[in-house]
This record gives C-alpha cells, sequence and structure tokens, in this order.
C-alpha cells in the first residue's frame, strides 16, 4: 500500500520514514507531488493540526496520508510553547533563534523546575474517511546550554527523563526507540491494526 507522510521538513521525514518503515507499506514524500503544498497550522491543538496536514495530504493525492504535530510543553511557561513550538521566537525562527529564545526566557530557572516534556500526535487518514489519531508524550527537562550533535530543533536542550543526556547525546536508532515520535507511531500502528 502506498502512503503519503505529510511533511516537508526534512528532518522529520526522515525520522517518520524510519518509524514507519514496513513490509508492504511504500512511503512517498509529499514533496514527491507537484503542486501539493501544507496547510497553515491553524489548530489550536497537536491533534487539530495533524488532522490538517493528514487531510489535506490525503485530498492533494488521494493517497492514504499520515502527518504528525509536535509541541514542546514547558512547566516553567506554564505548557508552552506548545503548539507555537516551531514558530516560539518568531514566524520564520530558525531552530538555532528557538533554542536561544527557550534559554533565555529560562535563565535563572532552577534545574527541577526546568521540567518539560515533548508530545506527538500521529494522524491518518484514509481514502473511505477512516481517521485513526494517536499520541506519544516523552518526559525530561530543559538544559542550561545544548549539548550534542545529533538530531534536530529543541534535541540539543532537551534531557531525557532518568538519563542524563539530552536527545541531541543519542544515536538516532537511540532516538527512535524512546521518542515521543516513535511512541506516537507505536499507538497508531497499534490503532490500525485494531480500529475501534
Ligand atoms: P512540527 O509542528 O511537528 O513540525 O514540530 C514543531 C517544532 O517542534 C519543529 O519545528 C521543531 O523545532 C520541534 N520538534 C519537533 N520534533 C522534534 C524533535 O523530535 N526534537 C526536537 N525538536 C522537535
Amino acid at each position: 500500500m502506498k502512503v503519503v507522510v505529510a511533511s516537508f521538513n526534512p528532518d522529520k521525514l526522515v525520522e517518520l520514514c524510519s518509524l514507519l518503515e514496513l513490509p508492504g507499506l511504500e512511503l512517498v514524500s509529499l514533496s514527491e507531488f507537484p503542486g501539493a503544498v501544507p496547510p497553515d497550522e491553524t489548530g489550536a491543538t497537536l491533534e487539530e493540526n495533524a488532522l490538517l496536514k493528514a487531510r489535506a495530504a490525503l485530498r492533494s493525492t488521494g493517497v492514504p496520508a499520515i502527518a504528525d504535530d509536535t509541541g514542546l510543553e514547558v512547566e516553567a511557561l506554564s505548557g508552552g510553547p506548545g503548539v507555537r513550538t516551531a514558530r516560539f521566537a518568531g514566524p520564520a525562527a530558525t531552530y538555532d533563534e528557538n533554542v536561544r529564545h527557550l534559554l533565555d526566557l529560562l535563565r535563572g530557572v532552577e534545574p527541577k523546575h526546568r521540567t518539560a516534556r515533548f508530545r506527538t500526535v500521529c494522524a491518518a487518514c484514509f481514502p473511505d474517511r477512516t481517521e485513526v489519531v494517536a499520541e506519544g508524550v516523552l518526559e525530561g527537562r530543559i538544559t542550561e546550554r545544548p549539548r550534542g550533535s545529533e538530531g534536530f530543533g529543541y534535541d540539543p536542550v532537551f534531557e531525557v527523563a532518568g538519563t542524563a543526556r539530552t536527545l541531541a547525546e543519542l544515536e538516532p536508532a537511540e532516538k527512535n526507540q524512546i521518542s515521543h515520535r516513535a511512541m506516537a507511531v507505536r499507538e497508531l500502528r497499534r490503532r490500525l491494526a485494531a480500529p475501534v
């Protein structure tokens, strides 16, 4: 079965595709469909945004579509930036700018109050209008400064709970074992295998 992975972010695409690799599943990127454009992520929640992206991809390709949306929720920022994670430092912010903005906001906050979590929602939409949604959460804390060179986004400042390592200090395969995205994809697979 052909499935379109509804992301134009090359970093996420690599992770999602390796997580979704299954016999019989042919994964194609949305960028392989000329004219397919990502929708504005106007949802108030991660779930709304994941569904917006998967529905738009299904509409423009006719092929079953999977999309994800991820937010970083920081306790000391009342659960923010959440749905604003990608544009935390501004509409066209780079990863570095977002990380710097986060560290600036948390300057002086003690380690025990720097707890945070990554939350990913995955949505799958099918031509017969079936929609399946699943969530994955990874607990951790925001470090005082970036560490590690793997991964992307906020990985260098996200220390995984119960370890002394940031996501950027894990090998890609290790991140794919434990990440919020991995858990969401696993849950999605489980639900697709046994729809309610
Ligand atoms: P998206 O809405 O799912 O594209 O994710 C929003 C933003 O969250 C991205 O632009 C990244 O900055 C960040 N992000 C998403 N997934 C990860 C991850 O696995 N590690 C670090 N940052 C991430």
